[in-house]
């Protein structure tokens, strides 16, 4: 039994950096070749998991203090002070009841939004590349446990406090500890006197992101043992972000709410002119302020745009940040990666292309070693062709950081896409990239980052140095002084390398070149760097396939129908991204590619001539990670509203400028924090996808608003015109409806039937619209005309009914309410159907597109009719049962107003366009 016991008092304690690596494993009770499971679980028992207390998540306390906190709930309460003070006991009964209801109400749904915001998140949570019993493998970051031995890469978040066991130009962004945002160099070495924790250069802590280099090391603490868990004890909570839509909401609310009370005093000092009895008037001033104010609005917009980001998340897209859901829609250029987001990124070398013309084909596909190479006879290769690839081959076996073997009948693969296809290609070749490997002893490597565009490595093998570097060809044509053809060293010939490329690239190959170098071995202590990459032999050509993913043409072509520009950035070779823009109809006209040195010479960005470069093209190739920030800087200057994808660390800045950050669920952990969403299968076509249901989202959106705004136009309306007729015919009457059935009204059926319009499908044809103008208000002119129309014809009905009641029918008020209120609900259950859609017919949305309308609608009229009959909200709402009768003329009256909406949905269509 391993007794992890002892360990754990001492881990924070124990001067890991001093300590050298047998001392630190021994310590660890761990192994280079890491832990056995058993440990792991062991262990994970003991210390629990490796998490900081998230954050975002507020509590329920603080979701109903917000709640309460709101203009509506204070003129409640004063009403139901009045209330109380004049003895109108059932009134004030009622008020508190939907002032709790409200609340809680609210509240459940705020915090629903919260936690499905939070599980959203969960799926997001990051990974670990781990070494347990002998294997590499990957784990959750929550599960690693101290002793746990995790390999690094660049872009990698630092999932624990990590003693270095081993370093290579390993570089780290220890802001999040130290606010510092220089990269730090780390080392492996045991440092020799105590220091503070930033000056720590043999530990990795959690947080803190790998800029550069690949490292390996084992864990010293986790979750809150960890420095930033040290720290995080002491800055506990925060307030969660809400998304901007909903804050302006929640501010027109208010505003409304204090415009309301303003106004309503005017009035009722008016009324007072007028004579009207003080009791009256309060009861019409409450009345106006409870109908004029959208309280349920920022509550169902909560419900609108989570829905919407649940929807996003089965269609592979996770939002980060709510506000994404709503300006998605209003995306008017997506920037693209083309590696792996718009093709499959299953890269397979097809072709070998040797200095002397010498073209070799490999067949297969795909991660695996099945295949064989052939030569332009298609005939297995004579001894001199594989004589003639040797060197080739084995550079790509070397400068290789991948791994690719057979499990039983399985192919195994890891690491970098080309990697694995070189090996594949290795294995093709008659090679074993394990056996291969195992007879050199590596010296140091340079990793690939997209910045080099290149990777290197260098070995050792007897009195022997290899140097093997591939990467983009004008890259490594600069490290080269010779090229070796036919066995011998021969002058470089640039510009025929130069046309064997273009050759290959305009077949829609990718390109990699290969050189290096065999010398005599001068022991440096693994000191080799790029300085050493210098007058290499150049060995030749690797073309490499990956295919289109099927889904991206579709896509690009939705894309141009919604009005939205698609452009491709991307580090590969003009000609090959030239070829493959034309096999996704980027353009519809033959453009130039623009290139990152094309960019370099037309100045800065600020200058007219790099903006029209900027703007004359779909393809933007051997770009760098600046540039593409520079080219979203043009594109938001010149209005555009710009969605980019990203995976790497250098991504981050363009990530953070574009107004949608899109990571790629692939990309590294530095890319995924800062995108707004991330896009889990990498896919353009889901990008568009997020994009379509931005577009019904924000749809949703204004639909709820109609509902919920026009019903409140529609009982104010009622109530200035009740008055001014009875001030103009001398009628002495009350108001058509109180309060609390307002509150009924507001909160309760409309309440029911909002939340279903916020699972309303797409309408046909939102994707064949130009995007929405993120200055557009909600408010404009076809909603505004659109809550007058319906808003008004609601309140000549209900003034009609209400006249005829109580001057015509003689009817006593209370019973003519009743009949009003009841009037209000089926026109609210009408209405709502007719909210479907601003302007498509009501009759042209299939009902199976959302069978929840018309639940909520038979739900909302079923509370209803239960409360006419149900003694204690008969005495609440002043309700009473009607006859069948009444029920049937009322529906027959609320039909009218599907009849005038259609009219002027009719029109709109006919005159309009
Ligand atoms: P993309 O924009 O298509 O994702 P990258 O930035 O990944 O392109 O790659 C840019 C260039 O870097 C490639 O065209 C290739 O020449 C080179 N390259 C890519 N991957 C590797 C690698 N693993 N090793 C060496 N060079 C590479
Ligand atoms: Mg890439």
């Amino acid at each position: 039994m391993n007794k992890t016991e002892p360990l754990f008092p001492s881990l924070t304690k124990t001067p890991w950096h001093l300590k050298n690596i047998d001392n630190v494993l021994s310590t660890l009770q761990s192994r280079e070749d890491g832990l056995s499971s058993e440990e792991v679980k062991e262990r994970q028992e003991h210390f629990g998991l490796n998490t900081l207390p998230s954050r975002n998540i507020p509590t329920i306390g603080s979701i109903i203090l917000h709640q309460i906190l709101n203009p509506l709930i204070f003129i409640l309460i004063a009403a139901l002070a009045a209330s109380v003070i004049i003895g109108e006991m059932a009134d004030g009964i009622f008020i508190l009841v939907v002032i709790v209801l409200n609340t809680a109400i609210g509240a459940y749904q705020e915090y629903n939004a919260e936690q499905s915001a939070a599980s959203l998140q969960k799926m997001v949570k990051g990974f670990a590349k781990v070494f347990r019993a002998g294997r590499r493998g990957t784990a959750a970051a929550e599960d690693l446990v101290p002793g746990d031995m995790v390999l690094l890469e660049t872009g990698d978040k630092i999932p624990a406090d990590i003693r270095l066991l081993e370093a290579r130009n390993l570089e780290v962004d220890e802001s999040m500890l130290t606010g510092e945002s220089v990269a730090i160099e780390k080392h492996a070495e045991a440092l020799t006197s105590d220091v503070i924790t930033a000056e720590r250069r043999n530990m990795a802590f959690a947080g803190s992101t790998v800029m550069a280099g690949r490292a390996k090391g084992v864990v010293v603490a986790t979750g809150m043992q960890t420095q930033i868990g040290i720290i995080a004890k002491s800055v506990a909570g925060s307030e969660s972000a809400k998304p901007p839509l909903v804050q302006r909401m929640e501010k027109f609310t208010r505003q409304i709410g204090l415009i309301i009370i303003v106004l309503s005093v005017l009035i009722g000092f008016v009324l007072r002119q007028q004579g009207m009895d003080i009791m009256g008037i309060f009861f019409f001033v409450i009345a106006l302020t409870v109908s004029a104010i959208p309280e349920g609005l920022p509550v169902s917009l909560t419900v609108v745009l989570s829905i919407a980001s649940k929807r996003m998340s089965k269609r592979n897209v996770i939002v980060r940040q709510l506000n994404a859901v709503e300006s998605l829609g209003s995306c008017t250029v997506i920037a693209s990666d083309k590696t792996g987001t718009l093709t499959v990124n299953q890269q397979t070398a097809k072709r070998i292309l040797l200095p002397n013309d010498l073209l070799i084909q490999v067949t297969g596909e795909g991660y695996n070693g099945n295949g064989i190479l052939i030569n332009t006879q298609n005939e297995a290769l004579n001894d001199g062709e594989l004589e003639a690839i040797r060197p080739l081959i084995r550079t790509a076996l070397l400068a290789n950081e991948g791994q690719l073997f057979q499990e039983g009948n399985e192919w195994v693969h890891r690491g970098d896409a080309m990697d694995v296809a070189l090996l594949g290609l290795g294995i093709k070749a008659g090679k074993d990239p394990q056996n291969f490997r195992d007879d050199y002893q590596p010296e140091n490597e340079i990793p690939y980052e997209s910045e080099l565009k290149y990777s290197a490595a260098f070995f050792s093998k007897g009195d022997t140095v290899f140097i093997a570097a591939k990467g983009a060809v004008e890259t490594i044509l600069e490290f080269c002084h010779h090229m070796y053809a036919d066995g011998q060293e021969l002058p470089i010939d640039r510009s025929k390398i130069e046309a064997q490329t273009k050759e290959l690239a305009s077949q829609g190959y990718r390109v990699l070149a290969f050189a290096g170098a065999r010398c005599p071995h001068v022991k440096k202590d693994g000191q080799y760097n790029m300085n050493d990459l210098c007058n290499l032999n150049f060995y030749g050509l690797v073309g490499f396939i990956d295919p289109l993913r099927p889904e991206a043409v579709e896509a690009v072509k939705t894309c141009k129908e919604a009005g939205i520009k698609v452009i491709m950035i991307t580090g590969d070779h003009p000609t090959t991204s030239k070829a493959i823009a034309a096999d996704l109809h980027l353009s519809d006209v033959e453009e130039d590619v623009v290139t990152g040195q094309m960019l370099e010479e037309a100045g800065t960005p600020e200058d007219k001539a790099f903006e029209d470069l900027v703007l004359s093209t779909h393809v933007f190739a051997r770009v760098s990670p600046t540039q593409k920030l520079e080219i979203v800087d043009v594109l938001i200057r010149r209005g555009e509203f710009v969605a980019v994808t990203g995976d790497g660390v250098n991504d981050t800045p363009a990530l953070r400028r574009a107004n949608i950050g899109v990571a790629m669920g692939s990309g590294t952990d530095a890319a995924r924090e800062v995108g707004s969403m991330i896009v889990v299968d990498d896919n353009f076509a889901s990008i568009v996808s997020g994009v379509e249901e931005g577009r019904f989202a924000y749809a949703n959106v204004r639909k709820v608003i109609y509902l919920l705004i026009s019903s409140g136009v529609a009982e104010v309306m009622l109530f200035v015109i009740t008055i001014l007729a009875g001030i103009f015919l001398g009628i002495e009457w009350g108001l058509p409806l109180l309060a609390p059935q307002i509150l009924w009204l507001n909160l309760v059926t409309n309440g029911i039937q909002d939340k279903a319009l916020a699972f309303e499908a797409g309408e046909k044809g939102v994707m064949q619209m130009p995007p929405r103008k993120t200055t557009e208000k909600i408010f404009n002119k076809l909603m505004i005309q659109h809550l007058l129309f319906s808003g008004l014809t609601m309140a000549v009905m209900c003034f009609g009914v209400w006249f005829y009641l109580t001057q015509i029918l003689l009817m006593e008020e209370r019973s003519a309410r009743n009949i009003v209120l009841l009037l209000m609900v089926l026109l609210q259950n009408i209405h709502v159907f007719n909210c479907r859609s601003e302007t498509t017919s009501a009759f042209r949305i299939p009902l199976h597109k959302n069978y929840l309308v018309l639940g909520a609608v038979i739900m909302a009229q079923g509370i209803h009719i239960a409360s006419m009959h149900i003694p204690f909200m008969q005495n609440l709402l002043q309700a009473e049962p009607v006859s069948a009768q009444v029920w049937a003329m009322c529906l027959a009256l609320s039909l009218m107003l599907l009849i005038v909406v259609e009219s002027f949905k009719f029109a709109r269509r006919r005159f309009k366009a």
